[in-house]
């Protein structure tokens, strides 16, 4: 007896699994996306959507955009991040020069149990087959690529298809199984969240925080703005730092918010509204298969999270969108090999490589306390600098300043 067939699947309804549903819709191609998660649906995370999801959602649809701006109930508009250095010295930094011209917030925060849902909300009947709470359990080899078994609320289900996304997230099994992704502690962070309100002194713009305590250098520790008084409040580390200083981001955590000098003041009076809790990051700090017979990896089941900024969502969306290009283009030609779907590869690569390899460096780079010590002080100084630091938020090129040794130098032998 032959099984359903299904030209596309998309396992995983997270940001990337369904940006790229919308972006098949929108080809008119029909496809069918399933969860194990019914909707809405925690997802730990910090919660900050940056101006690549702006970016992503304003390709699909620009009303998006403001309805992330109407919907104040559940998003908040953010427009810079204030770093925290390890000597304590703040350098508050908005992502736009100009903020008067721009119409909404460059980056907006939102629980992810909204956003995840505001999205799956979003999916369009009329091409995506969707089926949430129904996980996939196996992947088979089959002539027409793969036959998978699913399990849903009816019982177990195979069915074949023959393009897979893997779209799961951290413990993707279509990233295990058919690109041999294996977990790298250097490559590799853990992070716990937790939410609070009534911390004190939130920014007023929505200005995301990210204090550099020298406890989780390279990591830190992050105050996040929410809607109705909430904060995401958390602490990222490197799996290998975690290991190495055999570090519990649990008590680094309570620890800073009770003994920090300035942090200890602003939590006096909150209260923790959630239990705390962890998850890991897939860091984007090399570049593995993202795609091979028959399948294509979007999101964190890619590895492609920003290793300085700890920032998934908007490369999860920007993989889809790509994705959703070679699905196209393989229906089109009717090629699923290997050597086909590679174009997908050197897409993301070619849009997210640079971006990537830059923040390894700066990764590094943060492991020395003087030197952002130092970079925060001439910035707080330096009217150029915080300008040249606020563009990095818009343009690459200005980024790509901090890999160059003489960026250092002058810092360090310019008396402004
Ligand atoms: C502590 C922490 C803080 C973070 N902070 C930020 C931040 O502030 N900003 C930011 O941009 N990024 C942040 N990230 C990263 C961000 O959470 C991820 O990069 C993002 O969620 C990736 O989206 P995704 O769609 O690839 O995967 P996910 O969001 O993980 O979605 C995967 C989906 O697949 C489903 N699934 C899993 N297995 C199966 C299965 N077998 N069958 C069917 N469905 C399945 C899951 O239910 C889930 O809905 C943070 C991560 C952590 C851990």
């Amino acid at each position: 007896m032959s099984l359903p067939f299904k030209p596309v699947v998309i396992v995983g309804a997270g940001p990337g699994g369904a940006t790229t549903s919308l972006f098949l819709s929108k080809k008119k191609i029909n496809h069918l996306i399933l969860d194990k998660a019914t909707f809405p649906r925690d997802k730990i995370c910090g919660d900050a959507l940056s101006g690549k999801v702006v970016e992503i959602a304003g390709y699909y649809d620009t009303d998006l955009i403001r309805e992330f701006a109407e919907q104040q109930e559940t998003f908040i508009g953010s427009w810079g991040v204030v770093f925290v250095a390890p000597n304590g010295k703040q350098l508050p930094v908005p992502f736009s020069l100009n903020p008067e011209k721009r119409k909404y917030a460059p980056g907006f925060i939102s629980k992810r149990i909204h956003f995840d849902d505001f999205l799956v909300k979003k999916l369009n009947p009329a091409f995506a087959e969707i089926r949430l709470g129904t996980s996939l359990e196996r992947i088979e080899k089959s002539e027409k690529g793969y036959i998978l078994t699913l399990k849903g609320p009816h019982g177990e289900e195979k069915l074949e298809t023959s393009l897979l996304i893997g779209a799961e997230g951290e413990r993707s099994i279509v990233a295990k199984q058919l690109a041999g992704f294996k977990k790298e502690l250097p490559n590799y962070c853990g992070g716990i969240r937790a939410y609070y309100k009534g911390v004190k002194d939130l920014h007023p713009e929505g200005f995301i925080e990210l204090h550099f305590i020298n406890e989780v250098l390279p990591g830190y520790l992050w105050v996040f703005p929410l809607p109705g008084g909430y904060a995401n409040v958390g602490v990222g580390a490197l799996s290998q730092t975690i290991s190495d200083k055999k570090l519990n981001l649990k008590k680094a955590l309570d620890h800073a918010i009770k003994t920090h000098p300035e942090l200890s003041r602003r939590f006096s009076e909150a209260t923790l509204e959630s239990p705390v809790q962890g998850w890991g990051l897939p860091l984007g700090n090399k570049r593995r298969p993202l795609s091979g017979n028959h399948f294509l990896l979007i999101g964190d089941a890619g590895s492609l999270i920003d290793p300085f900024t700890g920032e998934g969502i908007g490369n999860a969306m920007k993989s889809a969108w790509l994705a959703a290009d070679q699905v196209e283009r393989s229906l089109k030609e009717n090629r699923y090999d290997a050597s086909f779907m590679q174009q997908y590869d050197d897409a993301v690569w070619r849009v997210l490589g640079d971006e990537l390899r830059l923040s390894s460096i700066m990764q590094k780079l943060v492991k020395f306390p003087w030197l952002f010590n130092l970079v925060v002080n001439k910035a707080l100084k330096n009217r150029t600098l915080r300008e040249t630091i606020s563009c990095m938020f818009e343009d690459l090129d200005m980024r790509a300043r901090l890999r160059n040794p003489l960026f250092y130098f002058k810092l360090i032998f310019n008396r402004s």
